[in-house]
């Protein structure tokens, strides 16, 4: 027997975590809507803003200061960011928090601990992932942003700046969310891409470190239809940068063993039950609810599982997990690199 959670409740939960969200990307932004937009916080979007400033200033520096930085952007900066801006920061441990009480509370599957295996293999990426980022994004962004400048500068759409603040920052969160949208549904259409992706997808204990399980290609995909429409329509650094925080954040929420569909949210936000039906087992689940943070586009285009109160088992078929058991530590730090590997060349449909 589940418990039973009012609608208002949950509606409550959902406002405060956006609300200590918002505030974690004030404390930690707040500056850059100010003006100062020379220290983000994240690792991907530091990567886009340092390759940003970069690609405009041609290097004129020795070997020795080239191998120097690199050493620094690839190694360095990744481990600061991932203790400084991650695990040192109110917004990892409030949704943290949160997402534990609530999976305590009200759990999809009852049975499942807190720290499962499935939570302990993925906390493993988690570490990877900054590193991962910085050497696939921060080169990609850098090739993109050099690409524009050198052969495409004549393509940039100055529309957007020409607009009030409030409405080039509601067409800035919605053409970021919308180039989410797309390139999630591609990933899913492509069967080369789909075979990178089910990676995410091949968890069967969703938890919130399962959003830190991508394939580092898929990162390419990814920062070609976020970066692109923000390079070529002069999005507002601060309004992608807030954004893709909020997104991170909110989406470690929703890969949670939660039951809720967050009322009647639902209807504008992805939430822990659409989420979970998009990572289903079940046929009839299959290419539904590709949202990130709105569940608009869904709606839109037809993707949206209309069953909101089912809570269906996760995973692919064909996916062999290692380095479940409590003490093998050894497995479970190389299984993600092994998995990585046999998206890439191992045969999977
Ligand atoms: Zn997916
Ligand atoms: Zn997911």
């Amino acid at each position: 027997m589940q418990p039973k959670i009012s609608k208002d409740l949950m509606l409550a939960l959902a406002i405060f975590l956006l609300a200590l969200t918002a505030w974690g990307i004030w404390g930690s932004w707040g500056k850059s809507f100010l003006g100062d937009a020379s220290a983000p916080h994240n690792p991907s979007l530091t990567a886009v803003v340092g390759n940003l400033e970069q690609a405009q200033t041609p290097p004129t520096e020795t070997r020795a200061q080239w191998i120097k930085r690199t050493v620094v952007r690839f190694f360095y900066n990744p481990f600061e960011r991932l203790f400084k801006n991650i695990i040192f920061t109110i917004p990892f441990w409030g949704v943290l928090v949160l997402t534990l009480v609530l999976e305590r509370w009200i759990p999809a599957e009852k049975d499942r601990k807190i720290f499962s295996a499935g939570f302990r293999q993925d906390i493993v990426w988690f570490f990877y992932e900054p590193f991962l980022n910085a050497f696939v994004v921060g080169t990609y962004v850098a090739v993109l942003t050099k690409l524009h400048s050198v052969y495409f500068p004549q393509w940039t759409c100055y529309g957007l700046t020409q607009m009030p603040v409030w409405l080039r920052i509601a067409v800035g969160i919605l053409v970021v969310d919308l180039g989410y949208w797309i390139q999630h549904r591609i990933n899913h259409a492509v069967p080369f891409l789909w075979k990178l992706h089910a990676l995410h997808h091949s968890q069967t204990e969703l938890n919130f470190f399962s959003d830190f399980r991508y394939h580092p290609l898929e990162y390419l995909v990814r920062h070609t239809f976020v970066t692109v429409p923000f390079i070529f329509l002069r999005i507002d650094l601060p309004v992608i940068v807030a954004m893709v925080i909020f997104k991170d954040w909110y989406s470690r929420f929703y890969h949670g063993n939660i039951r809720t569909n967050l009322g009647p949210l639902r209807f504008v936000l992805v939430t822990p039950q659409s989420h979970r039906v998009h990572h289903s087992v079940e046929r009839e689940h299959h290419d539904r609810n590709f949202g990130a943070i709105f569940s608009i586009w869904d709606h839109l285009f037809g993707t949206q599982c209309k069953n909101y109160h089912t809570y269906p088992a996760t995973g692919v078929p064909g996916e062999k997990l290692v380095g479940l058991e409590l003490g093998d530590v050894k497995n479970r730090l190389k299984s993600p690199w092994s998995q990585m590997w046999r998206r890439l060349f191992g045969h999977y449909k």
